[in-house]
């Protein structure tokens, strides 16, 4: 944490609107994230939207929205429909979460405003939250997705150096699994010529299926323009060898050739049906709201 500044500073809003994904709104109540990982893509995010450079610009500051949890429940009194995703632009759980608690406070938001939610985080401080998961949990649909794109510690050094190893987020994982809370793993990124081979993909499925993982999923590198360049340079100083194979998938694009993504999805498919990932049972119906029963009374 010693070679990043934070730097307080104050939010206008806190849902951001969200076009084409799987939920409506993002919360990230940090701006840039201590984990560092090299192919992360809010890297070109941030550089687009914080005129921020898209390497030591990143990794060295990361602004702390310090009332942000304020905005969030002032926002959640007027406006709740849709789902959330906390997480989305920037580790919601990354070190400094520990000494300002702004996700923490979030979250007992959700729990007096509840939307369904999802996090995504690679950080083990997720655990300090339980109690708080589970009632949200009993309120609406949770979900969260631990990003553990390879489990060779060797490379996760390289690729995600101020990230916890995956076995303590796997660690973590299972604790919010035994305290009930649906918990997933994203394999994601996966890097070609990195974690792209059979072994990488099934040691990583083995680990989350050992965890207790309620599912596995993949995406494969994106690579936007903004940090091209970078994740070439980063290619070159540490995995040199791999450099050729990305530059000819991505041919200066931001995705993979159309052959390689259907070859990975097949063999993520392979290896997944090596291992169990059980969703979790349904749950009881939840009682109607006590202005639902009100309404259905007055009718
Ligand atoms: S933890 Fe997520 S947001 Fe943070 S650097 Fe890594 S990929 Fe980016």
């Amino acid at each position: 944490m010693t070679d990043v500044a934070y730097v307080e500073t104050q939010a206008r809003s806190a849902l951001n609107r969200v076009q084409g994904m799987p939920f409506d709104w993002s919360l990230n109540p940090f701006v840039s994230c201590a984990h560092k990982c090299r192919y992360c893509f809010a890297r070109a995010y941030h550089a687009r939207y914080h005129d921020r450079d898209v390497g030591e610009g990143f990794d060295r500051q990361v602004d702390v929205k310090a009332n942000f949890p304020d905005v969030l429940r002032n926002e959640l009194r007027r406006k709740r429909d849709g789902s959330v995703a906390i997480g989305t632009a920037t580790d919601p759980y990354q070190p400094i979460e520990g000494k300002y608690r702004l996700t923490r406070r979030c979250l007992e938001a959700l729990v007096d405003y509840p939307m369904p939610t999802s996090i995504i985080t690679k950080g083990p401080l997720v655990v300090r939250d339980i109690d708080l998961l589970k009632k949200l949990d009993e309120e609406t649909d949770l979900t969260v997705f631990f990003s553990v794109p390879c489990v060779d510690e060797e490379v996760v050094r390289k690729t995600d150096p101020g990230t916890a190893p995956p076995r303590q987020r796997l660690r973590a994982l299972r604790m919010l699994r035994e305290a009930g809370i649906d918990a997933a793993v994203l394999c994601m990124p996966v890097l070609p010529g990195i974690s792209d081979s059979e072994q990488s993909l099934d040691a990583a499925a083995r680990a989350a299926s050992e965890a207790g993982a309620t599912a596995f999923r993949h995406r494969l590198l994106k690579v936007d323009p903004e940090i091209q360049q970078y994740y070439r340079d980063f290619l070159a100083s540490e995995f040199a060898a791999v450099l050729p194979k990305y530059e000819a998938l991505y041919q200066g694009t931001a995705h993979p050739a159309k052959d390689y993504e259907r070859e990975i999805d097949e063999r993520v498919r392979r290896v997944r049906a090596r291992y169990e990932f059980r969703e979790r049972p349904p749950r009881p119906a939840r009682p109607p709201a006590p202005e639902t029963v009100q309404l259905q009374l007055a009718i």
